[in-house]
């Protein structure tokens, strides 16, 4: 089934994302935990690709295992920065044969320690040609794309920024998933904006818990522009063990999917960094032992 299907079909979606593990114990430590996730029934389940191809052979092996051992619908994602178009191309392909219709295509981040770094002459810049190429080749694949609530810091001007995302969508893709953000006025506000820019497709929303304090550095640098509001830092920095940043950053989270739902976004993507726990205790803490019963 594509992406597009299940959103047609669905007003509210929930989505894990995946990174393909390094080793063969987070493998399996990978397969226990989305064993475990299988109960809150997912409506997709998305992985990773490492920036310029690092990953390009594990995320196809991830995909297809997630493919042919559970009845997942699963996304891969695939960046094009760094990469020529026939590489590209041979990537889309491989999985055409292999019946997986779902791409995230992604710009993905030029090497930060190359300062001099130039795109493959023959490569693609930008996710909207991407979207474009893939779209071409492949009309029947659903092409979701990335958007930032708060801003992507490579185009201060939001208005031109918007006008980018635009054109990915104009370009064909079917849904936009955001960068994580902790304060939900950001993704309204960044809904609204889309909808004055003629922007239809669904929005999802990216949720990620804090879960330990050296992870909240991280998920700063990483997360490129998101912010972490006043009251959220107030309530971790009481938190004496990441045990406690864990039940705050949970709580947090919690809080946040609740007001999505209330105020009815079409879909919430969680970025779970291959864990089951923090993902099956929001659906808890908001009294559902699955997805199909935030739909009720
Ligand atoms: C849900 C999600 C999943 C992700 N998964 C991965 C992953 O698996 N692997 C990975 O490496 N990264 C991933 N990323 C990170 C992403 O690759 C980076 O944030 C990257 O910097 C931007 O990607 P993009 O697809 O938005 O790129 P683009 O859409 O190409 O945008 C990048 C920048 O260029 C600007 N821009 C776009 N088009 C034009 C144009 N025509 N002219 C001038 N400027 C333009 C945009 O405004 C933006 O500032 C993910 C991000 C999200 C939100």
């Amino acid at each position: 089934m594509t992406v597009k299907e299940i959103l047609d079909a669905t007003p509210l979606s929930f989505s894990f994302e995946f990174f393909p593990p390094r080793t063969e114990d987070g493998w399996d430590s990978l397969f226990h935990n989305i064993a475990d996730l299988m109960p809150l029934k997912p409506s997709w389940v998305s992985v990773t690709y490492g920036a310029g191809g690092s990953t390009r052979d594990r995320t196809h092996d991830l995909v297809m295992r997630i493919q042919k051992e559970t009845n997942l619908t699963a996304v891969a994602h695939l960046t094009c920065v760094g990469s020529s178009q026939d590489e590209i191309a041979g990537i889309i392909d491989r999985y055409v044969k292999n019946d997986v219709l779902n791409i995230l295509a992604l710009g993905g981040d030029p090497p930060k320690d190359i300062p001099d770094w130039k795109p493959q002459p023959d490569g693609f810049r930008y996710a909207g040609e991407l979207v474009g190429f893939i779209k071409q080749q492949h009309p029947q694949l659903s092409v979701g794309v990335a958007g930032f609530p708060e801003g992507h810091p490579a185009t201060p001007n939001r208005l031109m920024e918007i006008d980018h995302l635009k054109d990915k969508v104009d370009a064909g893709a079917d849904y936009i998933i955001t960068q994580l953000f902790f304060d939900n006025r950001d993704y309204y506000d960044f809904c609204e904006r889309c909808e004055i820019a003629g922007i239809r497709v669904p929005i999802i929303a990216g949720i990620m818990p804090v879960l330990t304090k050296k992870g909240m550095y991280r998920m700063a640098e990483l997360a490129a522009g998101a912010r972490l509001p006043a009251r959220l830092l107030k309530l971790i920095s009481r938190a004496d063990s990441d045990d406690y940043v864990a039940k705050a950053g949970i709580h947090w989270a919690s809080e946040q999917v609740r007001d999505l739902l209330d105020n009815e976004a079409r879909g919430i993507h969680f970025f779970t960094l291959n864990k089951s726990r923090a993902t099956i205790q929001i659906y808890e803490s908001l009294g559902v032992r699955s997805s199909e019963q935030f739909l009720r």
